[in-house]
């Protein structure tokens, strides 16, 4: 499914212009697409034969539904949906084109070498991709390798369903061995405001925070880092935050190692033998050394 084709002219029509039992082409693999819609569904384009290997194709009614969500919180006339790339043979989702930013919709599995490939592909083309990643495939007990590599990059979650429910959201989690062993509340984060991380070296007493300030070239309004700096002022906010402090400390402290148990028999050993001997030698050395 699609929210552009291309008609006889190859000119882009949206879906909402297209007309039914018309044929229009698809702008990635060129096969025939046509308009539906129904029910709570959003108007879209559907290839009249499958195509395993175009990735329009294979998007969802809940890809779509996103896509739109991010078009209709951006500045219109300096964004577009499903725009080709074709230096590196791509089409992205959502791009902010002032702001140099691409939103990459994520439904269904993906490898890590593939979002690295389009991380690439994209900063190639002077562009950063934000991932907005569906919980119904991601943000599960276990980290998938996407997720695993995307830790160091910008991306979010989202639940916004076929009927364009919901929200794209962030929150703190607490990541062991490739499973969030703990997790606190999500908060809702506003896509269309982004921000830069401060140059200043700022004192981040939070291991997850200060990491993302470290890698992640940008943050967003509602995201865990715009919450630390709004803190101060919203007393939940620091709630949230003792709790992340708690939970922190407490992986640490489980991290570090145990003292090893005093073996008995070293210890009369070293009592009775070594410390004496230890005592000797010091006296002889200063008898005989002066
Ligand atoms: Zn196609």
């Amino acid at each position: 499914m699609q929210l552009f084709a291309l008609d006889e002219k190859r000119k882009l029509v949206p879906a909402g212009y297209a007309s039914r039992q018309c044929d229009y082409h698809c702008l990635e693999c060129g096969g025939i697409v046509r308009v539906r819609a129904g029910g709570h569904r959003r108007l879209h384009f559907y290839h009249l034969q499958s195509a395993i290997d175009c990735s329009l194709h294979q998007k969802s009614m809940e890809h779509l539904q996103v896509q739109s969500y991010l078009f209709a919180i951006l500045p219109s006339e300096d964004c577009a949906l499903e725009q080709p790339f074709a230096a590196v043979k791509r089409i992205a989702d959502v791009v902010w084109f002032s702001r140099r930013l691409i939103y990459e919709v994520q439904c269904s599995p993906i490898t890590a070498l593939e979002v690295q490939a389009r991380n690439e592909d994209y900063q190639k083309c002077g562009y950063q991709v934000v991932w907005i990643l569906h919980e119904r495939t991601f943000n599960q007990r276990r980290l998938s390798a996407a997720e695993k590599f995307l830790l160091d990059s910008p991306h979010y979650f989202t639940n916004i369903d076929k009927e364009g429910k919901g929200i794209i959201y962030d929150y703190f989690a607490l990541v062991e061995a490739n499973r969030r062993i703990q997790r606190l509340a999500s908060c809702a984060v506003h896509l269309n405001q982004p921000g830069i991380y401060p140059t200043l070296p700022l004192a981040i007493p939070f291991r997850e925070v200060a990491k993302r300030a470290q890698n992640w070239k940008l943050y967003f309004a509602g995201d865990l880092f715009d919450l630390f700096y709004k803190k101060e002022s919203y007393p939940h906010l620091e709630l949230y935050f003792a709790e992340i402090y708690r939970i922190e400390q407490q992986s640490l402290a489980k991290a570090l190692p145990r003292a090893k148990p005093v073996n008995k028999f070293y210890a009369l050993l070293n009592r009775w033998l070594i410390q004496p001997y230890l005592l000797l030698l010091q006296i002889f050395l200063e008898k005989y050394c002066r």
